[in-house]
């Protein structure tokens, strides 16, 4: 007999991430579904993590972070988001930021309170508050736009709520949030004492001479915020999965609380890697806009004699493609399909909603070789 299990998460099965790029690989489809990049890192920051390797720094890290790393962090925010933080009190690195959110939500959320998410919302926000004991209440952006609905937003407030969770630039869609969303943010979150989880994880993905707004820069939203970055991003190096926490010193003391039991550190040799390459290389998150950007022209360029609808991306290296003019079956079993029979596997959009509107959109991950991104436009244009 085997033994009974009652399940903390019901509903919960195995990502969907997971799937599609175990199915991409299963039908050697273009894997444009998982979003990582299919191209290296640069060569420096490989080099460190070997010399690191090779140089014995293999033993635990401090809990918080390797200090330098950390004040090179704070450097880094004060460059591009022209603000200060203190690397002692502010700043924890984390191995990835999927345990940062998760250490963040566990440590903040209680029992009974509410936590607001905007729908399409990324699918390890919703698992943590539950396991947190909290409920997430879902809010829809805007359909089309991804733009905040701030009259839906705002009815969703009640005394129970404790946490907004907010991704900006924002996966799956790519929208970015303005800086008088911030502003009515800020007000919302202090006229109802309220925390806010800022997922900022592709800062420096916004394309068209777009600015990345933090809530780091909004000082009484900066007061209540926990923002949580991720260097796989940045440094396209997902699979070291190393990120970082800003919040004030007491959310960053209740944050550690359960990092330090959770995972207790991030990698070492990763961490001294990154804050070499940080060190060398302080100019290199500002190429990125340009370097993406290139590739979701590209892409989205090789598809104009497509049947799909697209708007650019604003942010992210996701493209959204709609492709209501050529059928109407719905996202997830066409996804599936599209990977067996044509060979090319992308992301359902319907998987990150609590109640999934009538659109039918799959998103494309165009952090590819540009040989990779023509050989899927072509396949998508004989569709
Ligand atoms: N964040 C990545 C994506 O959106 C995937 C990460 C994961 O597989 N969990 O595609």
């Amino acid at each position: 007999m085997p033994i009974p299990i009652a399940s903390k998460l019901p509903k919960v099965g195995t990502t969907i991430f997971s799937r599609m790029s175990a199915l991409a690989e299963e039908h050697s489809a273009i894997n444009l579904s998982q979003g990582f990049p299919d191209f290296d890192a640069h060569p420096a920051l490989c080099e460190g993590m070997a010399r690191h390797v090779r140089a014995g720094n293999n033993q635990y890290a401090p809990m918080p972070g390797v200090l330098r790393l950390r004040e090179l962090i704070a450097a880094q925010i004060q460059h591009y988001r022209r603000v200060s933080c203190d690397p002692e009190s502010e700043i924890t690195v984390v191995p990835g930021a999927t345990e940062g959110l998760f250490c963040a939500i566990m440590a903040l959320v209680c029992k009974g309170d509410e936590v607001i998410v905007l729908d399409p919302c990324y699918d390890s926000y919703e698992p943590a508050v539950e396991l947190a004991g909290g409920r997430a209440v879902h809010v829809p952006l805007t359909a089309g736009s991804f733009a905040l609905d701030w009259e839906r937003l705002t009815a969703a407030v009640n005394a129970s709520t404790r946490m907004i969770i907010i991704n900006s630039p924002h996966n799956p869609s790519g929208a970015t949030l303005t800086a008088e969303d911030l502003r009515q943010l800020e007000h919302l979150a202090e006229q109802h004492d309220l925390l806010i989880l800022s997922d900022e994880v592709y800062e420096h993905l916004v394309f068209d001479d777009r600015e990345h707004h933090s809530v780091l820069q909004f000082p009484a939203l900066r007061a209540r915020s926990i923002a949580v970055f991720s260097f796989g991003k940045t440094y396209s190096v997902t699979g070291w999965k190393t990120g970082y926490c800003v919040a004030p010193p007491a959310l960053t003391a209740e944050l550690r609380k359960v990092h330090q039991f959770v995972s207790f550190v991030a990698v070492t040799p990763v961490q001294l890697a990154i804050a070499d390459f940080m060190q060398e290389y302080p100019d290199y998150p500002a190429t990125l806009p340009a370097f993406y950007q290139a590739k979701r022209d590209l892409f989205c360029s090789a598809l104009q004699t497509s049947r799909f609808g697209l708007t650019p991306s604003a942010g992210t290296y996701f493209q959204l493609l709609d492709y209501s003019a050529i059928t109407q079956q719905p996202d997830t079993a066409l996804a599936e399909q599209w990977t067996r029979d044509h060979h090319i596997a992308a992301i359902p959009v319907s998987v990150f909603y609590a109640a999934p509107p009538a659109q039918h959109v799959l998103r494309f991950c165009f952090a590819k070789n540009d040989d990779v991104l023509l050989q899927a436009a072509e396949v998508l244009c004989a569709i």
